[in-house]
């Protein structure tokens, strides 16, 4: 377990109505905000990124999709968000691939273990099934876990322990078994529960501090990378890029958020916007930043430019932000 972040009660006054909500709209809407500005340069390298459009800044239309149009990191964090409302305190294995299979949409860039596995499921398969034929050796230690993880932290509020143990569970349904994927999620989830309680009371974010209390497990590489982040939060991209990495490898991109949104904490857009420049996995690299960012800001610290901008289908901005009040109206009660 995490060394404790000074647990706040669900009963402090900072923490009562509105303050809570806007964090905890702002936690998921990032998520869809950072992967819909990251889309159109998935796989761009930064070099890429400035050649083709100078840099990203805005809403830009894919390949195939329009601006605003998000991809599977959105896709899933909703179907997660799904199964913890529909059994409350708990996240059964069940209804969580149910709500992948039922949401997914083959054209929104899943990575092809995922694809293979909820396209399965859809034709019928048990995800258990589905599972046992497609889950890598070792498990995945790619970043799938950790993209879709803000209902988390919000279905467990206040309780950061109850937080990591989920963000862990969660991850099983997608074969994200590998030690670097669970360590990704559960660092992901504990950092929105913490900035959540940071933002609702007014404290500043302290970088080292932060990543401070993220070490001591030796997992990976993820300790060398903390210590890092927390010594060179005025680094170049470049160096980030070059130290961290930005592939879709968990240890690269969660950590490489991370760094985006503790290096400009202050400054919503500019943390963002660091965040998809970086290159390599833009999208999930964003989502991650937007849900540190709306998680110790709120929903309203976007500009109104991306959060207009944002697909409001079925499934889009208006329902995802209901999704985040029904978490909330929990939480409060
Ligand atoms: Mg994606």
């Amino acid at each position: 377990m995490f060394e404790k972040n000074n647990p706040l009660s669900s009963s402090d006054g900072a923490f009562a109505g509105e303050p809570l909500r806007d964090r905890f709209r702002g936690a998921l809407i990032g998520t869809m905000v950072g992967d819909a500005l990251g889309m159109p340069v998935e796989g761009y390298s930064s070099f890429d990124i400035k050649r083709t459009v100078g840099e990203v800044r805005d809403m830009l239309p894919g390949r195939r999709c329009k601006a605003g149009s998000y991809t599977d990191d959105t896709q899933m964090m909703i179907g997660l968000a799904e199964a913890l409302l529909e059994k409350p305190g708990e996240l059964d294995h069940d209804t969580l691939a149910e709500k992948f299979a039922l949401n997914f949409e083959e054209n929104r860039g899943y990575g092809g273990n995922v694809w293979n596995i909820l396209n399965a499921i859809r034709s019928g398969a048990s995800w258990r099934m589905a599972l046992d034929t497609f889950r890598l050796p070792g498990g995945s230690y790619a970043n799938g876990a950790a993209m879709r993880a803000a209902p988390v932290p919000l279905a467990c509020y206040p309780d950061e322990d109850k937080t990591e143990r989920l963000a862990v569970r969660q991850a099983a349904v997608t074969g994200h078994t590998h030690e670097i994927a669970q360590f990704g999620a559960r660092l992901q989830a504990v950092s929105i529960i913490r900035l959540i309680k940071k933002g609702a009371s007014g404290e500043p974010v302290i970088g080292k501090k932060f990543v401070d209390e993220f070490l001591d497990e030796d997992i990976s590489d993820y300790d060398r990378k903390l210590s890092w982040i927390g010594a060179n939060l005025s680094a170049e991209p470049e160096e980030v890029i070059n130290v961290i990495g930005v592939s879709g490898v968990a240890s690269e991109s969660v950590p490489a958020a991370l760094w985006s949104f503790l290096s400009a904490w202050e400054d919503p857009e500019e943390a963002l916007i660091r965040a998809v420049n970086l290159g390599g996995d833009t999208d999930t690299i964003g989502a991650l930043a937007g849900s540190l960012t709306g998680a110790y800001h709120g929903i309203n610290a976007f500009p109104r430019r991306w959060r207009d901008a944002l697909e409001n289908t079925a499934k889009g901005r208006d329902y995802v932000i209901s999704l985040a009040d029904r978490l909330c109206d929990i939480a409060l009660t």
